[in-house]
């Protein structure tokens, strides 16, 4: 009998014990490679000594202090190192406890920037249907994933959604990757037209999509062509790298590899790493100036922002990262994808084997060439999330539906400090897992 609400109600999962480099170890000692982080979260794997020390020594100093009174010095070293690293124009941060808090934080201070400037009829949001920004009733109205939406959406803000940029299922034939990118971007010139541009704020969207469809990576010239229509039409671009930034795509910021900047940025998931809850809202300094020079503050707020202990803990993985760690990324992800490409490339039901970096995923199909789904009725990624879990692999399959079609897949987004050898672990655990499946 557990007094705990779980997750997910009909699970009985084992007990968490302690954490070993890339390894979970439960209280049997079965040890699960951990595949996904969690969901992208674990960077840098369970035990890391330097962010332990880190987050120890701040509680003995002091472990809270609230801002509505105090700054602390890993809130200021932390927001220093960010916008140090951060794409041009970013020069402000403002620490939450998630990246569902992000992404509200963004949304609120996006609708108060056009305030202060005068334009009050800007409040519209256009986002994307394959998209995921987080739970709370702003975040989950924003994000188009319509299982998740349903039952409370008679409590949400209205929200536009554009086609996302999904080549493997929207590329048509005889189109150029480039062609296509171009072609769903300007859905949104059409959308903003329809709305009219006076009443629109933001459009907002994941530079790589995480958990609604796997590791979607966009094609080239598509991001430039989203950023010049909002700035055609004077709307923030908020860019939500909750799951693919801090490194997971390869660069520090996944925007980075677009050649494109944010107005409001968020990131949380691999910023604490796992160690503390945190996630953090960048902004230009025309956003943040705008609201200074106006009203003076951003009218918002939570009673854990800029925590200390959580800053101390995200300033020690940081610090990890700008080290050299990130830079392990590409070269790990690229063999990733080749040991994928080797366990998976001709099996009948792998649809796209796909990603950045550390960040990769398998869309699972009933017929490869017709890339027709399997009847989500049979639950194929529940069956393949149970099957890899026991051969001792957590990785994170997922099915969703985004047009009416159906989609699994399998995410992996291992701890950055996972050597080469652990890369054939993964891939021997998922090929016995999909033996057993399919
Ligand atoms: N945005 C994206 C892209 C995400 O993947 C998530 C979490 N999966 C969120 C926002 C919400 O973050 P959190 O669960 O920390 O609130």
């Amino acid at each position: 009998m557990t007094h705990v609400f779980p997750r997910h109600t009909k699970a009985n999962p084992p007990v968490a014990a302690y954490g070993d480099g890339c390894y979970i170890v439960d209280t049997n000692g079965k040890r699960y490679f951990d595949g996904s982080g969690g969901a992208a979260v674990s960077c840098l794997g369970h035990s890391d000594p330097e962010v332990t020390a880190a987050i120890k020594a701040q509680v003995e100093k002091i472990a809270f202090a609230h801002t509505g009174f105090f700054t602390s010095e890993p809130a200021e070293e932390l927001a220093d190192l960010l916008i140090e690293r951060a794409p041009p124009g970013l020069d402000r941060v403002y620490f939450v406890s998630g990246g569902s808090e992000a992404m509200e934080a963004a949304l609120k201070l996006a609708r108060q920037y056009f305030l202060e400037k005068g334009e009050t009829s800007r409040h519209r949001v256009i986002a994307r249907r394959q998209s995921y920004h987080g739970n709370t009733l702003g975040a989950l109205a924003t994000g188009g994933n319509q299982w998740r939406r349903e039952p409370f959406s008679p409590l949400m803000i209205e929200t536009s959604h554009i086609a996302p940029c999904y080549e493997y299922r929207g590329r048509l034939a005889g189109e150029t990757a480039f062609e296509y990118g171009q072609r769903v971007a300007d859905e949104l010139e059409t959308e903003i037209q329809r709305l009219g541009s006076e009443n629109v704020m933001a459009f907002v969207a994941e530079p790589v999509v995480g958990a609604t469809a796997g590791a979607v990576p966009p094609v080239e010239g598509y991001f430039k062509r989203i950023r010049e229509i909002c700035d055609n039409h004077g709307i923030l671009l908020i860019l939500d790298e909750v799951m693919c930034g801090m490194g997971r795509t390869g660069t520090l910021y996944a925007c980075e590899q677009d050649g494109v900047t944010a107005d409001i940025l968020c990131i949380a998931k691999g910023l604490g790493a796992g160690y503390q809850p945190i996630g953090a809202m960048l902004c230009s300094a025309v956003i943040y100036e705008a609201v200074e020079q106006g009203s003076g503050f951003f009218q918002h707020g939570h009673t854990y922002i800029g925590h200390p202990t959580a800053c101390a803990a995200a300033l020690a993985v940081l610090r990890k990262l700008t080290g050299g760690l990130v830079d392990r990324v590409n070269p790990l992800g690229d063999a990733l994808h080749a040991a994928l490409t080797d366990a998976f490339g001709q099996h009948p039901n792998v649809g796209d084997i796909r990603g950045r970096g550390l960040f990769r995923a398998i869309e699972i199909v009933e017929d490869r060439a017709a890339k027709t789904p399997f009847d989500p009725k049979r639950g194929i990624n529940k069956a393949l999330k149970k099957a890899a879990f026991d051969e001792g692999l957590a990785c994170y399959p997922m099915g969703g539906t985004i047009d009416g079609v159906h989609g699994d897949h399998v995410l992996l987004a291992p701890p950055f400090i996972m050597s080469e050898d652990q890369i054939g672990e993964v891939t021997g655990k998922l090929a016995r897992a999909f033996k057993t499946v399919l």
